[in-house]
């Protein structure tokens, strides 16, 4: 126990110990350093992040985005704060030439056009995270983001490239069909897939391939959201009949309408986002399942 635990000695019952300490002659009461509880913290993380600054400095990477306080943020701003941590971690043209990660992946996949990259740098709130072009064939790849506070990574985002474009050559349509139904099918780690759909256009044929291709996955526990983008060019009505129709479609799956332009489900998407790489820290629902029908929960 230190001094400043002690109770003064002259300390008279009933009378606040601060006016007897306060008293000429009076033991001083010895005051806690200036230094506050938090500031051991603030220096372990600043020390991480110089850390971390260092190593991506060493890899050629830019330095990890600076750390933000969500300890006072709402769920949803919190979820934002953190979807901003996103940053360019590696792509790969196969499956094979993808690290592996320990950590939850979150694929976006979508017809070239549907938005896909703006959204992601909307979710991120980046300029030019996701690479959007028109040039078919230079997205040809899966880009991994990683996520995570402080530099420290605890989810990726995966972003799948656009497919239905007409121009694209019959060789390279079906090689990125192998690649992506290789990814979406046997990829570990991966546990959600975001479809994007233009609600003007509806899931198209593709889109529902790749349903199909996910679905054993769904039935087993990944998480899958539609997102109608572009929602900005829907009245009302519109609306509410495109999400209608992609829900039939989506076989009773999650459909939201998207904005990047109006902003409209942003913070509820990376609220999804969150949750889905953090499902711990969810409050716990009473479970349904037997337990031996329990996904098995690997280390
Ligand atoms: P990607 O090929 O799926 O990555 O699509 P992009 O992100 O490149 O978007 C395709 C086009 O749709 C671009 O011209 C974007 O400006 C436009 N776009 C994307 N999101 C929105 C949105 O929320 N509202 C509107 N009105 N246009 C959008």
């Amino acid at each position: 126990m230190t001094d400043s635990n002690k109770k003064p000695a002259s300390s008279a019952p009933g009378k606040p110990a601060g006016r007897v300490a306060g008293r000429a002659g009076a033991p001083k009461k010895k005051q806690p350093p200036k230094q506050g509880p938090g500031k051991t913290g603030m220096r372990a993380a600043a020390k991480a992040r110089a850390k971390a600054t260092e190593k991506a400095k060493a890899q050629g990477l830019p330095p990890p985005p600076k750390p933000v306080s969500t300890e006072a943020l709402t769920p949803g701003k919190r979820a934002l704060a953190w979807t901003h941590t996103a940053r360019f971690l590696t792509t790969a043209p196969e499956l094979k030439h993808l690290p592996r990660v320990d950590m939850p992946e979150i694929a976006f996949v979508g017809r070239s056009n549907a938005g896909k990259s703006t959204c992601i740098n909307t979710l991120t709130q980046q300029h030019r995270l996701a690479f959007a072009s028109k040039t078919p064939g230079r997205t040809q790849s899966i880009n991994l983001f990683s996520l995570g506070k402080q530099g420290v990574m605890d989810a990726v985002l995966a972003d799948l490239p656009g497919y239905g474009y007409a121009a694209v050559p019959k060789e390279a349509k079906y090689r990125w069909q192998q690649v992506m139904g290789n990814y979406l099918q046997t990829r570990d780690n991966l546990k959600a897939v975001v479809l994007l759909c233009d609600p003007r256009l509806g899931l198209t044929e593709l889109d529902e391939i790749l349903l199909d291709v996910i679905r054993p996955r769904v039935e087993e526990g990944l998480k899958f959201l539609v997102l109608l983008t572009k929602s900005d060019k829907l009245n009302k009505t519109e609306a509410a009949k495109a999400l209608s129709i992609v829900r039939l479609q989506a076989g009773g799956g999650d459909v939201k309408l998207f904005s990047s332009l109006k902003r409209r489900g942003v913070e509820e998407v990376a609220q999804h986002l969150w949750d889905w790489a953090h499902p711990a820290e969810k409050p716990a629902k009473p479970a349904k399942a037997a337990p031996e029908d329990l996904p098995e929960i690997n280390d």
